[in-house]
């Protein structure tokens, strides 16, 4: 009996413990839809996106249609960050025109304004530690009025790193050492952290749970296009891999 009271003791601090981080990984699309391995598929894709992209479509065109539809693009009101998507997307879209990494984000304030942008920046400098978000906070904590929303290097509650897509390990570790909020447009299941922030060493998990983070509520199209973006390097088989 009193093993069993404390084995439920366990459980409820755990779950609450938990409680704090909502992650979900709830999509409209078909989860296998954002594994993309080969060009073929990729193409299949984009075609099939209302985009007007054709498969022999050179590869400036395909993103210069996509630029189209997204500046054209009304946000979904039955989708709360359908917006932040948007904005996240068109600056993934802008590394993508440079020739870098298709990933972008922005930083969203306790009021739900962007206050800041960025995007992968990794072959366009030659610097292996610009992802998107890294990018994205690097340029904001080097601007004057990043301090008013900080206290030392960590933020004050109530801002969220948006980002195109589920953060990586590195970005992932940034954004909770900055205390900041993670959203994400796309769910990254070959290489997003925020679905195994479980395999974090103990007291960087225990970090990572004073924030929400958590899947944005965006619609299927906008979740579509930020892992298409992301994995437009297989046109051109842009970078070291
Ligand atoms: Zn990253």
């Amino acid at each position: 009996m009193k093993k069993a009271l404390i084995f439920t003791c366990l459980i409820i601090l755990v779950s609450t413990s938990f409680a704090q981080q909502t992650i979900t990984s709830a999509t409209l699309v078909d989860p296998s839809y954002f594994i993309t391995h080969t060009r073929e598929e990729l193409v299949r894709k984009l075609v099939d996106l209302p985009c007007g992209i054709k498969a022999d479509d050179p590869i400036k065109t395909i993103f210069q249609k996509i630029e189209t539809y997204l500046i054209n693009f009304n946000p979904e009101p039955e989708y709360s960050d359908d917006a932040f998507a948007k904005a996240a997307n068109m600056q993934a879209l802008k590394s993508v025109m440079e020739g870098g990494y298709g990933i972008g984000s922005v930083l969203v304030d306790q009021d739900g304004k962007i206050i800041a942008a960025g995007h992968n920046s990794q072959m366009q400098k030659n610097r292996s530690d610009l992802h998107a978000e890294m990018a994205l906070m690097t340029k904001f904590e080097n601007s004057p009025r990043s301090k008013k929303y900080m206290i030392h290097y960590v933020y004050k509650p109530g801002l969220t790193v948006f980002s195109s897509a589920e953060p990586c390990p590195m970005c992932f570790i940034r954004i909770s050492t900055a205390g900041c909020d993670t959203k994400y447009c796309t769910p990254g299941p070959e290489d997003g952290m925020v679905t195994r922030v479980s395999c974090l060493p103990p007291s960087w998990r225990e970090m990572a749970s004073k924030q929400k983070v958590e899947i944005g509520d965006c619609s299927p199209i906008m979740q579509k296009l930020s892992h298409l973006l992301f994995y437009s390097y297989l046109l051109d088989n842009r970078g070291p891999y």
